[in-house]
Formats: structure tokens, sequence, C-alpha cells
């Protein structure tokens, strides 16, 4: 079975237990998704799209039309209805809003996802982002919570997890969650910023 296919099998097992949100996408059983911020919205009051690579365009700019670097940054635009033909074109379509991210929560369900601690991640770092590894544990930290726990919807796996039985995050019992298994290179960007600061 190809990874969509069983992607898509992950999903609808998600749904019929009742988990219809993901990041801040609303999953609708009709093979709908929209912003949850427009759930009382009328369809007809917003833009239909009926392909799922309409997802990659309208995760491209925030509601200001700014780049949305990060997938997973709180900025997603509002206004849009995708209404899909199945269940595997629905997981195209979170793919494109949210790269791996049912992938993730399906290797975490099967205990199987591994991670990658920070200095772990630091230390491969070679040429201009070799000075990542001199970022202190405060400065990290401060990273940390402005970075990912303010900018990003991704619960992050890599601080501190050593048994996957303990369940790290919290999450309403309607979320399938965003899983961040070891730190983003744009994380690695702003650690080498933090660093090259402190030198000036
Ligand atoms: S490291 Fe993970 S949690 Fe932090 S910003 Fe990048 S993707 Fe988000």
């Amino acid at each position: 079975m190809s990874s969509y296919a069983l992607s898509a099998v992950l999903l609808s097992k998600l749904l019929i237990e009742g988990k219809n949100c993901i990041g801040e996408i609303l999953l609708g059983n009709d093979f709908s998704l929209r912003h949850r911020e427009d759930i009382h919205v009328d369809a007809s009051k917003l833009k239909l799209h009926e392909h799922p690579d309409a997802a990659r365009e309208i995760a491209r700019y925030d509601g200001e039309g700014n780049y949305r670097p990060l997938k997973t940054a709180p900025s997603l635009c509002r206004g849009w209805l995708l209404r899909l033909q199945n269940m595997e074109e629905m997981v195209l379509a979170l793919d494109f809003f949210y790269p791996a991210a049912l992938n993730l929560y399906g290797a975490w369900l099967e205990k199987n996802l591994k991670t990658t601690l920070l200095r772990e991640t630091l230390n491969r770092q070679s040429g201009m982002y070799r000075v990542t590894q001199q970022i202190s544990d405060e400065q990290a930290a401060a990273l940390i919570k402005k970075q990912c726990h303010e900018g990003c919807l991704r619960k992050t796996l890599w601080m501190a997890m050593s048994d996957q039985n303990v369940e790290p995050f919290n999450m309403n019992k309607n979320e399938i969650p965003l899983l961040c298994r070891e730190a983003c290179n744009l994380f690695v960007a702003q650690a080498r910023k933090v660093v090259k600061e402190e030198k000036k």
C-alpha cells in the first residue's frame, strides 16, 4: 500500500474517532477542509476549490499576502473551502498544508517515531551553520519558546523525550497533533542569528 493510501486509512480512523481538527484546519466527513475559524461562515461565502493542489497556493501566503516560510506557523489565511472527492485527496491537501504531519503522527501512534535531540541536530551542522553549536542552553530555551512554542503549531518532541510511552503533549480530544521530530532549518537559521548577535 502506498504511503498516501496508508495515511488515508489513518485519517479515516481519526475522523471516525472524532478528531476533526489539525493545526488551523477543520476536516469534514464530506472530504472538505476549511480554516477552523470559518466554522460558522456559510459555505457560499467561502472561495471554493475542488482540487487538492489548491492547498499549496492557499498555504503559501498569509491573510495579508506575506509569504509563509514555515507552513505550521499559526498564520493560515481564512476564507476558502476545499471540497474534495475522497480521503486520498484529503491526505494530499493536508500534506501541502502541513508536510508529513499524518506520517509523523502515524509513526508516533505505532511508537516508531525517531526523534533527534537539539544538540545532536546542532552538532551535525557544518559550514556557516556550524556556529550554532555555540548556542547556550538559555539561548536555546528562549529561542524554542519564541520560534516553536509561540510561532509554530508543531509540538516539539526533541527536547527531553526518551520514553515514547509518556504523552509529552496535551491535546483536545478532537485534535490531530502536529509533531516536530527535530529542529527544522528555520530554527537552525535563527539559532545562527542568536549566536552571531551575541558575538557583535
Ligand atoms: S523546530 Fe519544529 S516546532 Fe520549531 S519552528 Fe521548526 S517545525 Fe516548528
